[in-house]
């Protein structure tokens, strides 16, 4: 049974699983999947390659006039383009994650992202994954899930993604990073992360993804019952 067509927020810090969950819960319930994270890497990406500083605000906003984020969804896959072009590699270069908390914390960069991440939501069917999906994309949304993990299990989840491609990280600069992005994206004056007050709660430390998905899914069949849809 797929439940209608809702709109699920999953929101929390980084690593903390949002991804995984998001795309296995999205393909068990036939929606579609919006890494929302992935839009803001790609305008970090544009941003690092035009030279512009990430604390430089009007120069990104300057920027933001002539540039194109969008999701597109290919089988399972979700790709990002930047401006037509697909990405989806060189948003999770070590140098687009250093620099994007930096370059999301800017109110023109927020409002753009917001304002498609609404237009492709409006028809619902969409679990949205990121920072500010159930405090500020849509506050409406009919589930919302914060997502957290102890560091130590969600930098070794990193450590995993990034060995996979090729990439030898060392455990502690990962916890840094992590600790670093979080401070930032929790700090920020524009819709910094933080869990809404409706929003439930699952520490994935000690989870299987098996069962973290199982967990979101058996409550968004729930939701969609009590709706009939
Ligand atoms: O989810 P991911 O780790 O790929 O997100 C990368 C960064 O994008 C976050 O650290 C945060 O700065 C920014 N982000 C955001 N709001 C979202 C999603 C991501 O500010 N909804």
């Amino acid at each position: 049974m797929s439940p209608g067509k809702l709109v699920i927020a999953i929101d929390g810090p980084a690593a903390s699983g949002k991804s995984t969950t998001a795309r296995l819960v999205a393909e068990r319930l036939g929606y579609v999947h919006v890494d929302t994270g992935a839009m803001y890497r790609a305008v970090t990406l544009k941003v690092l390659r035009a030279g512009i500083p990430p604390a430089d605000g009007q120069g990104i906003a300057r920027l933001l006039e002539t540039t194109h984020v969008a999701l597109r969804r290919e089988g399972e896959l979700i790709r990002v383009l930047l401006d037509g072009e697909d990405v989806n590699a060189e948003i999770r270069s070590p140098e687009v994650t250093r620099a994007v908390s930096a370059v999301s914390r800017h109110r023109s960069v927020r409002e753009m992202m917001v304002r498609e991440q609404r237009r492709m939501g409006a028809e619902g069917g969409l679990v949205l994954e990121g920072r500010d999906i159930g405090t500020v994309v849509f506050p409406d949304a009919d589930l919302k899930f914060f997502l957290i993990a102890g560091i130590e299990a969600r930098a070794r989840r990193r450590g995993e993604e990034l060995r996979a491609r090729g990439i030898s990280p060392d455990l502690g600069g990962l916890i840094e990073e992590i600790r670093e992005r979080d401070s930032l994206d929790s700090t920020r004056d524009e819709s910094p992360l933080r869990k809404a007050e409706d929003a439930i709660e699952i520490d994935t430390s000690h989870l299987t993804i098996e069962e973290q998905v199982r967990v979101v899914v058996e409550r968004v069949r729930a939701v969609g019952e009590g709706k009939g849809a």
